[in-house]
């Protein structure tokens, strides 16, 4: 009697076991594995100063590379990384990447500097900062060369905020706000956070030239950047029309698929020295205002 109901006990386990394996990993359990296994590479944007058209750095924007080569976009993954907690190894591994891919040469090249996005939860506790003070023992590029940045989310706790933007302004880095007047906005936490670049969201690059209610927000913010002593750096620059706007309203720095798309370390660093022996080196830097 024992033998036909034992037997019949491995059989429901083995089942269990072949459906378990056989059902899809959730998302979340997907994204935990790519973490273990370090999947995520590091691409970098130009960053261009509009007076000159010299290149002053760029932005590090992280890709999930699956095993079978395809390369996941951020906004795919962040949002999840963000709610799951593994945004923290992420942010790491970012990090990681631009020490060993920039590092060399930003250690030879102090006029050029690197934009890490950092998460909500890194600017409430300062995580981030003390992980970058750590990787940064023992390299020679110099902390003001790294500007970090962050979504308005990131500033809701002003007094968390302003305590973390007071480790990483002593730590030497500078500090920019992301895709500003996209999320909550408080014109009274701009004024009273020592934050040194505002990047004004490509929702409102994309406005120049359209009407002119619409466009006059870009002004405004432009206007507004200056009063604060922001430096300004406009994202998602796609036609001439929209740098020579930008310019003539003395915007120093931007980035977009008018000057280049973000790229592998190596072909950043080639359009780097392509650009530096058109340019010349960028007489004006991303740097700390305050
Ligand atoms: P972001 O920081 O605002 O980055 C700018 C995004 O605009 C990038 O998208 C970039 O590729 C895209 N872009 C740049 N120029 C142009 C243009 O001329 N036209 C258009 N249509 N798009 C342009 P990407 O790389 O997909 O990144 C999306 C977002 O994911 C980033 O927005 C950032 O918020 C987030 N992200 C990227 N890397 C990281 C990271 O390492 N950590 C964290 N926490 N977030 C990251
Ligand atoms: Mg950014
Ligand atoms: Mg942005
Ligand atoms: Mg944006």
């Amino acid at each position: 009697l024992l033998l036909p109901f034992a037997l019949l006990l491995t059989l429901i386990m083995i089942g269990g076991i072949v459906w378990v394996s056989r059902r899809r990993l959730s998302p979340r359990g997907e994204l935990a594995i790519a973490v273990g296994k370090r999947e995520f590479v590091v691409h970098y944007q130009p960053v261009i100063h509009l007076p000159t058209g010299a290149c002053v750095g760029a932005e590090a924007l992280v890709r999930w590379r699956r095993p079978d080569g395809s390369l996941v976009r951020p906004d795919l993954f962040i949002p999840l990384a963000e709610d799951s907690g593994l945004i923290k190894p992420i942010t790491d591994q970012v990090i990681d990447s631009v020490l060993d891919e920039l590092g060399p040469t930003l250690a030879a090249d102090a006029t050029m500097h690197v934009a890490i996005n950092l998460c909500a939860d890194d600017i409430r506790t300062g995580r981030a900062v003390r992980v970058i003070a750590r990787k940064l023992e023992g390299k020679e590029l110099q902390a003001g060369q790294l500007l970090l940045e962050a979504t308005e989310r990131g500033f809701i706790d002003v007094e968390a905020a302003r305590t973390t933007i007071g480790q990483a302004r002593a730590a030497g880095h500078s500090l920019a706000i992301d895709d500003f007047g996209t999320g909550y906005s408080s014109l009274q936490y701009l004024q009273s956070l020592p934050l040194d670049a505002l990047k004004i969201d490509k929702s409102f690059v994309e406005t120049i030239g359209l009407d002119s209610a619409t466009s006059s927000v870009t002004d405004h913010i432009i206007s507004m950047a200056r009063a604060l002593g922001l430096l300004l750096i406009a994202e998602g620059v796609e036609t001439q029309a929209q740098a020579d706007y930008l310019r003539a309203r003395g915007v120093d720095f931007a980035q977009g698929w008018l000057f280049a798309k973000a790229m592998p370390a190596a072909d950043f660093l080639a359009f780097h020295q392509q650009r530096r022996a058109q340019f010349g080196a960028c007489p004006s830097r991303i740097q700390r205002r305050w």
